[in-house]
């Protein structure tokens, strides 16, 4: 019998429209998976066994009705921790939150449900999606599959890690400076962080309100066109969802081809710091797109040397507005109520024991970089440097359709290597953090393995806002000529756990 963990999302909703596979079999074989592997792996904070099979069962129900079944309907899917669910918990990786049940479900959330897709449960996750490595949540670091000592990437180290080692087929992640596309890329699957705007935010737990976007997680490049179809779209309950049709990213993934596209390599992400192999297979890819009939031209985005510094001052600042709300009288945790304290009291101390030191430290930093006086050296910069970027890219748009380039600088790091060191951390976003600050949309799929450790690189396909599709057609040509020449890394080469 095949093993039903192994097909991809698209394979398992044509089984189960056919009447081939049932849901609740597609669901108990996931659910399986999960108990035999996430002790080790830790992908998942929540698993919601009884939920995930009463909608599986709904699924056959309804087929068995004879009515029309969506295109993910009955696929299991890995949602990010950062999504409210109705009835579920919902803990950001914190323990601010440790105990809390949303009384609502994020419109993503709703409409996955809609959809008719099966969430098996929450992922890990950096607390409040601040950190690369997954190592910064509250309730202990995740695996890569790949290497169970080395990092999943993040802060959607859950997702990537429940995808790599099939848990489950599809997941979400959200991206603020990366943590789609960067766990995506050390763990060998495809992240896409979409257009800002172009997925609700609605019920998406806030870290930096002008950079999150919530978007598809998968093995394949269809997989996640398939998912960024159902999530996608105008939200009223979101007032910076844009309001316009959802490109035609599907459509785009079926028909991958880059014949005849101009296509830039990021000029500024090579040199220092970038690893023998990540640039070996970087390079690879270029020449495969030149072979396959893009047009190839190197294009300087002088700007992007500063993205980092801006978004470590834009990002903190937007979290230490954000994370006021967490005053340990609302949501989860309270420390210290004993009847006698000024309300003040208890929401120091139960933000005290609540919040880890890195989003302590964030806290800290935007709250001074907002302070009067010191605003307009820091935060008023940091704006002015987001316009050049979003200059930069405009530019580079002008003459490319698509800019790639490695999604980041290495490839899986160990556990504990970074942790205490935070500029260390900061670097494996140093690709992705652009395309946050300037909004446009960027996939992540995999490139091969580097050859001096076995593990995954990633290529980052970048293109302008609500041109979505194209990162689809160029992800769906290079995945296509890739696997046809080296064959598929995670479907081929990944270790059994
Ligand atoms: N690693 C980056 C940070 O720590 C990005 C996180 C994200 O995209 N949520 O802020």
């Amino acid at each position: 019998m095949t093993d039903l963990t192994r097909l991809t999302a698209a394979e398992t909703a044509a089984k189960i429209a056919s009447g081939e596979l049932t849901a609740v079999a597609v669901a108990e074989a996931h659910l399986a998976r999960i108990e035999a592997v996430d002790e080790k792996v830790h992908a998942f904070l929540h698993v919601d066994r009884e939920g995930a099979l009463a909608q599986a069962r709904a699924v056959d129900e309804k087929r068995a009705r004879g009515e029309k079944l969506g295109p993910l309907a009955g696929v299991p899917l890995a949602l990010k921790d950062v999504f409210t669910t109705e009835g579920i918990p919902t803990t950001c990786g914190s323990k601010i939150l440790e105990g809390w049940i949303p009384p609502y479900d994020a419109t993503l959330t709703k409409r996955l449900k809609e959809a008719d897709v099966v969430v098996l449960g929450k992922t890990n996750m950096d607390e409040f999606a601040m950190g690369s490595s997954t190592e910064n949540s509250a309730y202990g670091p995740t695996g890569n599959p790949w290497d169970l000592t080395r990092i999943p990437g993040g802060s959607g180290g859950g997702s990537s890690a429940s995808l790599a080692s099939f848990q489950a087929p599809l997941a979400i992640g959200t991206d603020t400076g990366g943590s789609i596309r960067q766990p995506a890329a050390v763990t060998g699957t495809v992240g896409v962080k979409p257009t800002y705007g172009g997925v609700s935010r609605f019920g998406l737990v806030a870290f930096s309100s002008s950079l999150d976007q919530g978007g598809p997680c998968a093995r394949t490049v269809l997989d996640a066109a398939l998912l960024h179809e159902v999530i996608a779209g105008h939200d009223p309950l979101d007032s910076t969802s844009i309001d316009a049709p959802v490109p035609p990213v599907v459509e785009a993934a079926l028909g991958g081809d880059v014949r005849g596209m101009r296509i830039g390599v990021v000029k500024e992400f090579a040199g220092e710091g970038y690893q023998a192999g990540v640039m070996q297979r970087f390079s690879e890819s270029v020449e495969l797109l030149r072979e396959l009939g893009a047009e190839v031209t190197e294009i300087s985005c002088p700007s992007f040397d500063k993205a980092l510094a801006a978004y470590y001052l834009i990002a903190p600042s937007e979290c230490s507005s954000n994370l006021a709300r967490f005053d340990g009288l609302r949501y989860g945790l309270r420390t210290g109520d004993d009847g006698t304290r000024p309300a003040e009291d208890v929401t120091s101390l139960t933000r005290a024991e609540g919040f880890g030191p890195e989003v302590k430290r964030r806290i800290m930093l935007g709250t001074y970089a907002l302070s009067s006086g010191y605003y307009d050296a820091y935060y008023g910069s940091a704006q002015k440097v987001r316009t050049l970027i979003k200059r930069d890219f405009e530019k580079a748009f002008e003459q490319v359709d698509v800019l790639v380039s490695p999604t980041t600088p290495t490839t899986a790091f160990p556990i504990g290597e970074r942790v205490d060191d935070p500029m260390a951390m900061y670097l494996a976003d140093l690709c992705t953090i652009p395309s946050n600050l300037a909004g446009n949309a960027a996939m992540s799929l995999p490139c091969g393995l580097a050859p001096e450790d076995g593990l995954p690189v990633g290529l980052q396909i970048i293109a302008p806002a609500m041109k979505d599709d194209r990162l689809y057609k160029v992800g769906a040509a290079v995945e296509a000529a890739f696997t046809a020449r080296w064959g598929h890394p995670l479907l081929e080469e990944a270790p059994s756990l």
